[in-house]
């Protein structure tokens, strides 16, 4: 098993986290689209990892892709983690929080050509908002 700066075992995730929550960071679920918390949400602030509050986004480069989760051009340096994710007959990168080895979502390369051409497609019920 990796090694986190956080380490929790799944009895405890499922402990702290709600059950939609513990099925998107721990399981790899996907919330339904258009519904999350963040999805046009755009005030300032940071985006943390709803399980361990690492930080993993700012607002200011937070953006409106209208594929229904929140979406974002770039993320704080180290703190997200990427791995090769072949399922459900796609080839995608899925990103997971570096600290603590919860899924996130993925990242693709049809961002906004103007600043980094990525585009992190990200579960807002794996983030938490401070202002
Ligand atoms: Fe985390």
């Amino acid at each position: 098993m990796k090694k986190y700066g956080i380490q929790k075992s799944e009895k405890e995730w499922k402990e702290e986290l709600s059950p939609d929550e513990y099925y998107v960071l721990r399981q790899k679920g996907t919330e339904r689209p258009f519904t999350g918390e963040y999805n046009l949400h755009f005030e300032q602030g940071d985006y943390h990892c709803k399980a361990c509050k690492s930080k993993l986004f700012v607002s200011d480069t937070k953006f409106e892709s209208g594929c229904g989760w929140p979406s974002f051009d770039q993320a704080i340096e180290g703190a997200i983690e990427y791995v090769r994710d072949t399922s459900h007959g796609m080839i995608r990168t899925e990103t997971l929080c570096a600290n603590c080895g919860s899924h996130l979502g993925h990242v693709f390369q049809d961002g906004p050509q103007d600043t980094t051409g990525q585009r992190f497609c990200v579960n807002s019920v794996s983030l938490k908002f401070n202002q």
